[in-house]
């Protein structure tokens, strides 16, 4: 049995690691290609995008697949969109695999909006020094701020299209400690975060909790309906089940 993972999450090199028990599922792991080395998976690795559901289900044809599973990120809604529509169109079997939305704790001042734009157009409302972990790809919508400073995290130094900012490089998982002690030392007022879930990036909900702060949260987009599972043991049981 052949086995696409769309992945770009822990989630799906967890679920790429647990199949290499079941020498019956060949796993190929599809990346977007968004980092310049590939990570070390077992099974195949192909990076790059497909050209569209169409390209997808060209390529999930020509290579013979006869499984997908979309364990892409809670954001990547272009992915999963197009992974539904060309497992539709040739009758392939899919699955979800979604990690879980953060449980709101007591002390959770959580304001929660529906997307980036509604995000920048609150930002200033919830205070004037505003940590912004939304990824390189989402920062742009917050450009026409003008009253707000942003401490912005991303992987690599660079500019920036905002009025107000400064950069600080990391790579995840961030403990809650070292998530405070930055906050402190930023005198920051708000968070600004996608709703994506997962422990690696928990610190700073935790940390925001902890400091009594506000964050600004941008839920996740709908994803395509279908089966839907939040852990990698149920991925692997629908993945080695009898067709
Ligand atoms: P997206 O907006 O849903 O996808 C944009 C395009 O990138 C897709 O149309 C597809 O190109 C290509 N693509 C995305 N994921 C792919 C995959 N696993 N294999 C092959 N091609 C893929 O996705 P995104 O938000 O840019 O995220 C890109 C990747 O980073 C995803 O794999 C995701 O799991 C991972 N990631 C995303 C986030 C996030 O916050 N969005 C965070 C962490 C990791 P074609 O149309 O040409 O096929």
């Amino acid at each position: 049995m052949k086995l696409l993972i769309l992945g770009g999450t822990s989630e799906a090199a967890g679920l790429a690691r647990a199949l290499a028990e079941y020498p019956d599922v060949q796993v190929i792991n599809s990346l977007a290609g968004r980092t310049a080395t590939a990570p070390v998976l077992p099974g195949t690795v192909r990076m790059g995008g497909f050209g569209g559901a169409e390209g997808l289900a060209r390529y999930l044809a020509e290579t013979g697949i006869n499984r997908v599973i979309d364990a892409t990120h809670p954001f990547a809604a272009r992915i999963s969109a197009h992974a539904a529509e060309a497992c539709a169109g040739l009758g392939l079997p899919r699955l979800r695999l979604e990690r879980p939305q953060w449980p709101r704790q007591a002390g959770d001042h959580w304001v929660e909006v529906a997307d980036m734009a509604t995000a920048a157009a609150r930002v200033a409302g919830l205070g004037r020094r505003a940590f912004l972990t939304v990824g390189i790809g989402e920062v742009a919508a917050f450009a026409a701020v003008t009253d707000v400073h942003f401490l912005v995290r991303l992987i690599a130094e660079q500019a920036l299209p905002l009025c107000d900012y400064e950069v600080v490089t990391g790579k995840g998982p961030f403990s809650a400690e070292a998530e405070r002690n930055l906050m402190r030392a930023h005198a920051i007022q708000t968070v600004v975060t996608k709703a994506s879930g997962g422990a690696a990036t928990y610190g700073k909900i935790a940390a925001a909790r902890e400091l009594g702060l506000p964050v600004l949260m941008v839920q996740r987009p709908t994803k395509p309906e279908g089966i839907c599972v939040a852990d990698v043991a149920s991925a692997v049981a629908w993945a080695i089940s009898p067709a």
